[in-house]
């Protein structure tokens, strides 16, 4: 599903060039739930943006269900970020106006998916994160945990097979963490294919393997009985 080869990335930054990224190779398949963990500065948000197609690395290869990245025009390449991707950020990133459902609904108009299938897919993913009876809530009137639920609501409601999640914890106190966390599970039970970012190792420790980093480079790939 994800095949990553020989990344390399950096940043230039007052005239002096930075490598950010170094030589990262992986296969991620469909069905995958994975943590990437490394300290602050490691790197890992910029591979995030690398495997969400919001940036592409100035080396290396990405192949993406077979297509290599790099190859497609930028509308393609939006049109597969769409498609495949649901993003989750710390900071859950709602609209602060809108409901829990206009939230949700809001990229399906985009897409231009039609009333009715948007209406139902929003209703099925709030739902699901356990939310039926906040959808008419503002973010501000939600708990983070919740507001948190509500993103993820809104990155499954498309059904992409992939989700890419920097920090989705990083906002909430432990127990709310702990079930954001138990939402990310069920998704992967469901078969999403999970990519989680994390500097915290008991969050890693959930994930079935864990893709360790460090100043760019990769140190550790190994298994995790989750
Ligand atoms: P954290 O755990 O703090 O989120 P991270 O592992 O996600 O850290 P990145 O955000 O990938 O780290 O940043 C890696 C390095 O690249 C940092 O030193 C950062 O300053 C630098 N960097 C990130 N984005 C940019 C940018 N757009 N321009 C210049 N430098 C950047
Ligand atoms: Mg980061």
């Amino acid at each position: 599903l994800i095949q990553v080869n020989d990344l390399g990335h950096g940043y230039t930054m007052a005239g002096e060039e930075m490598t950010v990224l170094k030589n990262v190779s992986f296969t991620i398949e469909h069905g995958e739930f994975v943590a990437i963990i490394g300290p602050s500065g490691s790197g890992k948000s910029t591979l995030m943006n690398m495997l969400g197609c919001l940036d592409i690395a100035n080396e290396g290869t990405y192949l993406l269900d077979g297509q290599d990245i790099r190859k497609l025009s930028d509308n393609k390449l939006a049109q597969i970020r769409n498609q495949k991707i649901g993003f989750i950020f710390q900071q859950f990133n709602l609209l602060p106006k809108l409901s829990a459902y206009e939230n949700v609904e809001l990229p399906l108009i985009y897409r231009n998916v039609p009333y009715k299938e948007r209406k139902k897919n929003a209703i099925e993913a709030l739902q699901l994160m356990g939310l039926g009876d906040r959808m008419h809530h503002r973010p501000s009137e939600l708990s983070g945990g919740q507001q948190q639920r509500v993103a993820i609501s809104r990155a499954i409601a498309g059904n992409p097979p992939i989700l890419l999640a920097d920090e989705p914890t990083g906002a909430l106190d432990s127990k709310t963490g702990t079930e954001v966390m138990a939402k990310i599970k069920e998704l992967n039970k469901l078969g999403h294919t999970i990519v989680l970012i994390t500097h915290d190792l008991s969050i890693a420790d959930q994930a079935k393997r864990i893709i360790h980093i460090q100043d760019g480079m990769i140190v550790e790939d190994r298994g995790n009985d989750a």
